[in-house]
């Protein structure tokens, strides 16, 4: 039998960067992945996919509707191929999961296919093609989520579908219902708006995507409404039927009265539950919350000592960067060292078009726990750049410390603003006033000035351009 250092459950972004960190540490490391592509739902099934189905309907939208602004006749009229264009986006999956392969080998992790389940503490049955048993000194679970669903609502994986299946439909959706207006269900709606579909989504709550500052909310809401989506806020989805190839949703509006949808594919999206199917994670001894989750200190470390976990099987945002600095948190205290996650500071994106992200504090928040704080706004439409490629909606908001000028909270909707968050992450890592921000050079022109301005903004109300 063979014997590790550490083994590793699970093969996402939590446990394959675990297992690197471990590796380049000097700890004997294996993986375990109960499927024959490693990665998890990050590369297979979630961020990748949906990011390539993103941008390559994107492009097919600006050809149909942008290209003309800017000068480019396209003779005849442009089609989408959308079997090509699944196609092209497993291939982006098959070269990323790829590279996981080639980063295993390169560190020397041993990577085991197949189920992995407790047997005790110490020993982890295999059970693939063939079964193994390993023996770890130390575990991480990081066996990720699976995603949820309504009591009533049973997924048929043909019209009545979770994102797994949105990320492969066969044809274009006429009438696409999505319930839930979170991250996953307000980006693969666009996918699919792009390509032609109606979408319609059905969200519980009184506004989108309801974590973030509600301003964001407001923005996006606005923004999709001019794209044509119908957005329905404060519905209680009561019943989802499928009917031939029709599927009913009936849900109770903000009055009480009934509403029905009616439309062809019906995408649900409310959410992930944490998963730990076959880990037989009592045989260890392992606690679960009520919730399902595994229950794990600050240190991410179970109720028995030599078992860890991370990622979206444990609590907090569930988020690939999250669950990475988690694997690298616990590699470290392996090692000895006493590394830190300031999850305030895991910032939040949607990839949208405008795209939304955000880190810190929320108004809500603030306003919550009685701080004072000013606030700086700036519009994207007041930038040279934005109105060069005429991504005008949008705006950056910085919220500082009435006092300090300490930066607390950034939330933002633009173009590329999900690359423009980490601008924001670093001076709040090191604690930066918004006036900090403010005397920094942003080079011109970009959507990065956005962010000067608006520190500009929170800092005395001067910013240059508005
Ligand atoms: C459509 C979609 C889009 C998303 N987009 C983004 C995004 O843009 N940005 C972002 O940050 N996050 C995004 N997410 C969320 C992100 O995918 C997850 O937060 C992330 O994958 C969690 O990583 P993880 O390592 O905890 O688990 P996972 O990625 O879920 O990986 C867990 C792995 O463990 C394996 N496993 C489970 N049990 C066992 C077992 N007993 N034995 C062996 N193997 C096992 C599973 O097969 C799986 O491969 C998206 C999710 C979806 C669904």
């Amino acid at each position: 039998m063979s014997t590790y250092d550490v083994a590793v459950i699970g093969s996402g972004p939590g446990g394959y960067v675990a297992a690197i960190r471990c590796a380049q540490l000097g700890m004997k490391t294996a993986i375990i992945e109960k499927y024959s592509t490693l990665g998890g739902t990050c590369l297979n099934v979630g961020c990748i996919p949906s990011k390539a189905l993103l941008d390559s309907s994107h492009h097919y939208e600006d050809a149909v509707k942008h290209f003309e602004a800017h000068g480019i006749e396209v003779p005849g009229e442009v089609k989408v191929n959308l079997e090509k264009m699944i196609a092209r986006k497993q291939s982006v999956v098959d070269q990323t999961t790829g590279g996981i392969d080639f980063l295993m080998k390169k560190n020397k992790i041993d990577v085991y296919q197949g189920l992995g389940s407790f047997k005790d503490a110490t020993h982890i049955t295999i059970n693939g093609e063939e079964t193994t048993e390993i023996e770890a000194k130390n575990t991480i679970i990081a066996t990720g989520s699976k995603p949820s669903t309504l009591p009533f609502i049973t997924i048929d994986k043909e019209r009545i579908i979770t994102s797994t299946e949105a990320l492969k439909l066969k044809e274009i959706p006429k009438h696409l219902i999505v319930i839930g207006g979170g991250v996953i269900g307000l980006e693969l709606g666009q996918v699919y708006k792009r390509l032609g579909a109606e979408v319609s989504v059905v969200e519980f709550m009184d506004r989108i995507i309801p974590t973030m500052d509600a301003s964001l909310s407001k923005e996006l809401n606005k923004v999709l409404k001019k794209q044509k989506f119908k957005i329905n806020a404060s519905h209680k989805v009561k019943s989802v039927e499928r009917v031939g190839d029709e599927v009913i949703v009936k849900a109770d509006n903000k009055k009480g009265e009934e509403v029905e949808f009616r439309g062809d594919y019906c995408l649900v999206s409310v959410g992930r539950r944490p998963y730990t199917d076959g880990l037989n994670a009592e045989a260890a001894g392992v606690k679960l919350t009520d919730r399902g989750q595994i229950e794990v200190n600050d240190h991410l470390q179970t109720n028995v000592p030599n078992i860890y976990a991370i990622g979206d099987v444990v609590r907090g945002a569930m988020l690939a960067h999250k669950a990475e600095e988690e694997g690298v948190m616990v590699a470290e205290l392996l090692a000895g060292q006493k590394p830190h996650i300031d999850y305030n500071l895991i910032p939040g994106v949607v990839y949208t078009w405008p795209e939304v992200a955000a880190v810190g504090k929320t108004e809500e928040e603030l306003k919550e726990a009685g701080t004072k704080y000013k606030v700086g706004q700036f519009p994207m439409r007041a930038l040279g750049r934005a109105r060069a490629s005429t991504d005008i909606d949008g705006f950056v908001k910085i919220l500082a410390d009435a006092d300090t000028d300490e930066v607390l909270g950034v939330h933002m909707v633009g173009a590329r603003v999900a690359d423009l968050i980490s601008e924001a992450v670093t001076a709040m890592e090191f604690r930066a006033s918004a006036e900090d921000i403010a005397r920094m050079s942003h080079a011109h022109p970009t959507y990065a000035e956005a962010v000067k301005e608006a520190a500009l903004a929170a800092t005395e109300d001067r910013p240059l351009h508005i």
